[in-house]
């Protein structure tokens, strides 16, 4: 079991670390900074470092081994198991990761629809709704750049399975469900906004979202709508 330190702070980019075990690729830490590729969104990059030595993270995953463990994807040769590391998360990676995803949570509000597919990384977002209405890219675009400029605070806490099966409104998204059996589920405020269970990594106001932009509104088949975001001077 890995400590999830990124549930509570997505801002926090650094921490110590023990590695407990070698395997699929990379190292399991006792506890980690670094986000794993999971409700769409793209997995944590990043090093690790222990005296002199860096090691390159390529990506961080869930373990299918090891239930609750998380694999950090070492490039090269790993550091053994017992060896105290400083974890260090790409912070441009996490930053992009957080503001598309934020604007997501907006995107839900403003078009209020199923969700069947996500994902989010660090040049693009995508989202996928389950409707047969033609999309409007400029009115989405209005509606993103009033949220985004609105200011709205964003925060997450923690319900119980029972307070969720009560609210079954409060599952947006059709192919992600939020994972059972831990007796609490987290779930994601955009104060006014968006509500909805959620485990990924968000800016704490709407406005930190800054200039995204809706790069391309697509028919992906007769029942979906797929919105893709960008950043606004990257060219999409
Ligand atoms: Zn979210």
């Amino acid at each position: 079991m890995t400590q999830e330190l990124f549930r509570e702070d997505a801002t926090l980019l650094h921490c110590e670390a023990v590695v407990v075990a070698q395997g699929e690729g990379g190292v399991v830490l006792d506890r980690t900074a670094c986000y794993p590729l999971g409700g769409g969104q793209a997995g944590d990059t990043g090093w690790l470092i222990a005296g002199g030595q860096r090691w390159r993270v390529t990506d961080t995953r869930k373990s299918k081994e090891f239930p609750g463990a998380i694999v950090h994807l070492i490039e090269g040769e790993p550091p053994v198991v017992g060896t105290a590391v400083q974890v260090e998360v790409d912070a441009a990676r996490r930053q992009a990761h957080r503001r598309f995803h934020t604007a997501t949570h907006l995107l839900c509000a403003l078009l209020p629809y199923p969700v069947d597919g996500c994902s989010i990384t660090e040049t693009y977002a995508r989202l996928d709704f389950h409707t047969d209405e033609p999309f409007d890219k400029d009115a989405i675009q209005a509606g993103l750049d009033r949220l985004v400029a609105e200011a709205h605070p964003v925060r997450h806490r923690w319900i119980s399975e029972e307070e969720l099966d009560a609210n079954p409104g409060l599952v947006r998204s059709m192919s992600v469900q939020p994972p059972r059996g831990l007796g609490r589920v987290r779930v994601l405020e955009v104060e006014g906004v968006d509500l909805q269970p959620c485990g990924g990594t968000h800016v704490a106001n709407t406005a930190e979202i800054g200039a995204v932009v809706v790069t391309k509104i697509e028919k992906k088949s007769a029942k979906t709508r797929r919105v893709v975001l960008g950043f606004a001077g990257r060219g999409g």
